[in-house]
């Protein structure tokens, strides 16, 4: 652990149903649901966080789920495929799962020497379970229905679809610390050693493809890890030296983060470790309340009465 970014910290989409999001991903995929929060910058809608046991860095996917939110179409300037981890031979276990939950998916097939199996979410986010050639020693959190030997150990990695990766490739290459590993067609694999998990970012160059509509259905940022806030500011120097503005420094209740759009439209953000999951619930009960940041806490009777209801 150095002061280097640490492979993916959060991946963050926007959904439709709150309550479809939820069952989606803590009932067919077998996520833990991390916490049920607001967006704080909208707190009439959530913010539902979902990963492993603790919510470590490289396991969390959040979403914002709007109410009657139009579908967005994926393209370029956007982060296209989240990718998690699995065991080997958890492939029939999933396609059979999929067929019973009506998930779209594919057949599985392979790149980079790995195999993998895509799926749909039911807003039609693009989602792929993989089999890592290097064996991801991470804990799963299992459920009575998805077992650790099957279970999704966090990401394996992301894809951005980009019309020039060459801008992005930079951000990754000389300010984060990634490696170009490896190159087939138009899809570039860039991969950081600083971390043995959640560690790839793939590049697929589309020079002609349109640009991405924000919407239900596809992401809206990709947060990068640090371990603690001196690095990330320190971050935040690198970034401005490069050239490109960054905003200051955002409590996010659970972590503290910076954002910045790279050149080729996604929005970075680069994210601590601390304070962590554990600040507002204790472990074995995270995800059970509606927890607010202090500054909601005052509205908690009105904001209950408009988020949709869960359960
Ligand atoms: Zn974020």
């Amino acid at each position: 652990m150095e002061n280097r970014i640490l492979g993916l910290h959060h991946i963050t989409a926007i959904a439709g149903l709150a309550k479809q999001n939820l069952d989606f991903y803590t009932k067919t995929l077998g996520l833990r649901l991390l916490k049920k929060t607001v967006n704080f910058d909208d707190p009439g809608t959530y913010h539902l966080y979902y990963g492993d046991e603790r919510g470590s860095a490289g396991t969390i996917l959040t979403f914002f789920p709007y109410e009657g939110a139009r579908r967005g179409s994926a393209g370029t300037g956007m982060a296209t495929n989240i990718a998690y981890a699995v065991p080997a031979d958890s492939f029939d276990f999933w396609m059979d799962r999929f067929e019973k939950h009506k998930v779209i998916y594919n057949k599985p097939s392979e790149k980079f020497g790995e195999p993998y199996l895509t799926f749909l979410d039911p807003d039609g986010l693009k989602l792929e379970l993989v089999v890592p050639k290097n064996q991801d020693n991470r804990v799963a959190w299992e459920t009575d229905e998805v077992k650790a030997k099957v279970a999704t150990k966090g990401f394996h990695g992301v894809t951005l679809t980009l019309r020039d990766i060459n801008p992005t490739a930079a951000i990754l290459t000389d300010i984060f610390g990634y490696q170009l590993l490896e190159q087939s067609g138009n899809r570039y694999r860039y991969m950081t050693d600083a971390v043995d998990s959640a560690n790839i970012v793939d590049l697929v160059q589309l020079p002609n493809e349109a640009r991405g509509l924000g919407g239900a259905g596809t992401n809206h940022h990709i947060a990068f890890r640090v371990k603690d806030e001196e690095t990330l500011m320190q971050f935040h120097q690198k970034v401005t030296r490069s050239g490109h503005s960054i905003t200051n420094k955002i409590d996010r209740n659970y972590f503290y983060s910076l954002y910045f759009r790279e050149p080729g439209g996604v929005l970075f953000e680069i994210a601590t470790d601390n304070p962590g999951f554990g600040i507002d619930e204790p472990w074995d009960k995270l995800g059970s309340g509606l927890l607010l940041p202090p500054q909601y806490e005052p509205r908690r009777a009105e904001l209950e009465a408009v988020l949709p209801k869960l359960d």
